[in-house]
């Protein structure tokens, strides 16, 4: 008798999961686990992270029970020593899980596949999440990419992704042997009060199903638009696809194989560079992985010396979406309101923050892991080390973006911020990025700093760093 236990972490979907797929073909019966690993050294999720996960969870037990009829246990504690307990009581053979990436989490996952392999259980780990596994794709000198395009280029000529996997029928897979779980109720994943997430409910279903009709919707409205839109962020312009691939509620592989189906049948405009925009995602994680702890260490060491200047006072203003600078403060009530926040003012609040406010890009970092809902350790940390110019491949810091002409670029007539910052409704198109200079008295917030002062600031600092 085969006995298996998948272990589900960031691939909560039953569709093209390879561990899910081989536990069940290979078993006669298959026990699913989800382990909220509470230790010290590892990152633990942020509060939107955590609402998002309940429902995913929800979503996940009720596809497993009604398709294979496997119970989803719960546990919260060390992986290891929940293992232990469960082998003993069900007489496991075999596990299955997904891979992850992280740093905290590969460093854990090797000693426990070597810790189970001497107790003569099988362990089969499966890529679910990426294209290609990161430390395939490599230069010519074998070295990982630290330039985006190259990075790009190799991948699509040398490593072609795997097929989508069909997932097996409607299977009866029970465990007549009951295995203790946690009430996920008692983790406290939802905030109760306050309720911050309140708002966040009109905005998102969270489902496998509802990442599927997302990235449907999205090829069928918005992808022939996808190159000009993805950067105005009053248009729903983009997939939000995010959180799910975080959570792995729609796979990377599901998302290439429809884009290519759509390509070839309807031609659609667009779809290349959505794609190339995936590949953003497999690129930060190929950093991540090769280079280890991005979220907490400068990728181009000579930001090591860099002269910040941090400052509560300011990092509170732009927290609460009151910097002064209409656009950088509708993106972050954006992100209050839904967990979200569009590309681009995640670029423009996140280079105030380090340029004209001289704060350290992991304060940003941290913000945003707690309050998005997507918040993603290889996304986050690259992406802000590429906005502080200590990335890999990053805007350079001298480049700094002013938040008065991105607004008047890419919110031409104000409807982002008039929807983020009702207190601005009535402030003509003319200063609404710039209400200071209207003409009419009004309450608005005055700049934390000048656009002018901010930039001489960070230039001043730059150089400063690079004298030393
Ligand atoms: P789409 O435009 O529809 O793109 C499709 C998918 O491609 C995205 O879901 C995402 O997985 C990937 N992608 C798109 N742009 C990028 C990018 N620049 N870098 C990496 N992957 C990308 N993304 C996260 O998923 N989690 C984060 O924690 C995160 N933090 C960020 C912090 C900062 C300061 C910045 C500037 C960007 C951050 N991003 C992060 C990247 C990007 O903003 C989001 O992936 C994107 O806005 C998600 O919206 P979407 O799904 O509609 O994107």
């Amino acid at each position: 008798m085969i006995n298996s236990l998948i272990w589900f972490r960031q691939d909560l979907r039953i569709s093209d999961n390879p561990a899910l797929i081989n536990a069940i073909k290979n078993s006669e019966t298959v026990t699913a686990i989800y382990i909220y690993d509470d230790s010290k050294n590892i990152r633990q999720l942020g509060g939107a992270s955590k609402w998002w996960l309940y429902y995913a969870l929800k979503d996940l037990e009720k596809s497993l029970k009604e398709k294979y009829n496997i119970t989803l246990i719960y546990r919260k504690g060390s992986p290891s020593k929940i293992f232990e307990e469960i082998i003993d009581k069900v007489k496991i053979s075999n596990i299955y899980w997904n891979r992850l990436y992280e740093p905290y989490h590969t460093e854990r996952d090797e000693k426990i596949k070597s810790a189970l392999k001497n107790k003569n259980i099988e362990v089969e780990s499966f890529n679910a999440s990426l294209l290609a596994e990161p430390w395939e794709v490599k230069n010519g000198s074998g070295n990982y990419f630290k330039v985006y395009t190259a990075f790009y280029e190799s991948s699509l000529k040398n490593h072609k992704p795997r097929e989508v996997l069909k997932a097996p029928n409607k299977q009866d897979k029970v465990l007549k042997i009951k295995v203790p779980s946690d009430n996920l109720e008692d983790w406290g994943l939802r905030p109760i009060k306050p309720n911050w997430a309140k708002p966040f409910y009109p905005y998102w279903k969270i489902s496998e199903e509802a990442a599927q009709d997302r990235l449907y919707d999205f090829l069928e409205n918005a992808i022939a638009n996808y190159s000009d839109n993805r950067n105005f962020p009053d248009i729903e312009g983009t997939s939000k696809l995010s959180p799910y691939l975080h959570f792995g509620q729609i796979s990377p592989h599901q998302i290439l194989s429809v884009c290519n189906f759509h390509k070839e049948t309807k031609g659609i405009e667009g779809i290349d560079k959505y794609i190339s925009e995936v590949y953003w995602r497999e690129f930060s994680y190929s950093l991540m992985f090769n280079f280890k702890h991005m979220d907490t260490k400068n990728f181009r060491p000579e930001f090591d010396n860099f002269p910040w200047d941090n400052n509560d006072k300011t990092l509170r203003a732009w927290q609460k979406g009151e910097a002064g600078y209409p656009i950088v403060d509708a993106g972050m009530r954006e992100l209050w309101s839904t967990g979200w926040m569009h590309n681009r003012v995640r670029m423009i609040v996140g280079s105030l923050l380090t340029k004209h406010l001289l704060t350290h890009w992991s304060q940003g970092e941290e913000w945003f892991w707690n309050t998005l809902v997507d918040a993603d350790l290889a996304n986050n940390s690259a992406s802000w080390q590429w906005i502080a110019g200590s990335g890999a491949d990053a805007s350079p810091y001298f480049r700094i973006f002013n938040p008065i002409t991105q607004g008047e670029k890419f919110d031409p007539k104000g409807n982002y911020i008039r929807k983020w910052v009702p207190e601005l409704k009535n402030v003509p198109d003319e200063y609404i990025h710039k209400p200071w200079e209207a003409p009419l008295l009004h309450n608005y917030v005055k700049p934390v700093i000048s656009h002018e002062q901010g930039r001489n600031k960070a230039l001043e600092s730059y150089k400063k760093m690079r004298n030393q």
